[in-house]
């Protein structure tokens, strides 16, 4: 990813995509101070990008970093790399971290907080998944505790189990895991929101204790206004057996159908076509 053409914004200019680098005692790498979004522009709109810009910042003050930029200037240096970039439709990454500067060590508040934006093309998060329905491993690690660390924001501390579930996940052939919470509830995948359905309902996790997808509020948004009842609830995993189909939700992995979880099987019905044909057709409105 380092090696190519195109630009990169960081820290209030655009300068060359292989340029774009940080020195090695960058407190966020060290640390995990640093927070993200994933967003994506079609047809030359960012799909909610402001909403993602009022998530990154409040991602980072509950990281006790104050955001250098407010919403607008954010969604300003997006709009600047998806142009010098030429881009109408791709994935677009924002980045708040803690920098290098007066200390190296826990404690880091004269250090500078920083911030980047990227883009680039990014197709079906899932790959074929997307029409042949995902295939979910069940992670061996849990979804943390809201009390043990701040599990609204989207923090990179909290994705360091995710790479290493999806990892196993994918070493098994499956295309990703999925997390149980803290006390074995079903939670979400390494990077979207599940949803599954039983006699024409919906059912999906509460968002109280993992990120509450703006996907996932999107989809729940389309599902009541097309007069489906949707229940967010605490789902155990015992429960997987009688639901009929499954999808997940992100913004990278937009509606995507699942197969099956461990050995449990879903069918790709109706209800997440249908949804996913909404979805698609609202982010390109
Ligand atoms: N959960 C996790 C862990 C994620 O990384 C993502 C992707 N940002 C989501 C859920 C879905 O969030 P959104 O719909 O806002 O992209």
């Amino acid at each position: 990813y380092d090696d190519r053409d195109g630009k990169i914004w960081m820290d209030g200019k655009l300068v060359k995509w292989r340029d774009a680098n940080v020195h090695i005692l960058t407190h966020g790498l060290h640390y995990a101070s640093s927070v993200f979004e994933g967003e994506r522009c079609y047809n030359g709109k960012i799909f909610k990008g402001h909403e993602h810009s009022l998530r990154l910042i409040r991602s980072a003050r509950l990281l006790d970093m104050p955001s250098p930029l407010s919403a607008d200037e954010i969604d300003a240096a997006k709009e600047a790399v998806l142009k010098a970039n030429g881009f109408e439709n791709a994935y677009v990454r924002a980045l708040m971290w803690r920098g290098s500067g007066t200390e190296m060590g826990v404690s880091a508040k004269g250090n500078p907080v920083r911030f980047a934006v990227a883009a680039w093309e990014w197709g079906a998060y899932y790959g074929d998944a997307k029409w042949e329905g995902a295939k979910l491993d069940v992670a061996k690690w849990r979804r943390p505790d809201p009390l043990t660390i701040p599990t609204s924001a989207k923090a990179a501390g909290l994705y360091m189990i995710c790479t290493m579930s999806k990892h196993a996940a994918e070493a098994k052939g499956f295309s990703d895991a999925l997390f149980m919470d803290f006390e074995g509830y079903v939670a979400e995948a390494t990077g979207a929101n599940i949803f599954f359905t039983k006699d024409g309902e919906v059912h999906t996790p509460l968002a109280d204790r993992f990120l509450n997808g703006i996907t996932r509020q999107t989809v729940i948004g389309l599902l009541k206004e097309a007069g489906v009842t949707v229940h967010e609830r605490r789902i155990r995993p015992e429960e997987l057996d009688g639901f009929e189909e499954c999808w997940l939700t992100g913004t990278a992995a937009e509606v995507t159908p699942v197969a099956q979880i461990g050995d449990w099987r879903f069918e790709i019905g109706p209800l997440s076509r249908q949804i996913s044909d909404r979805y698609e057709a609202l982010v390109r409105a």
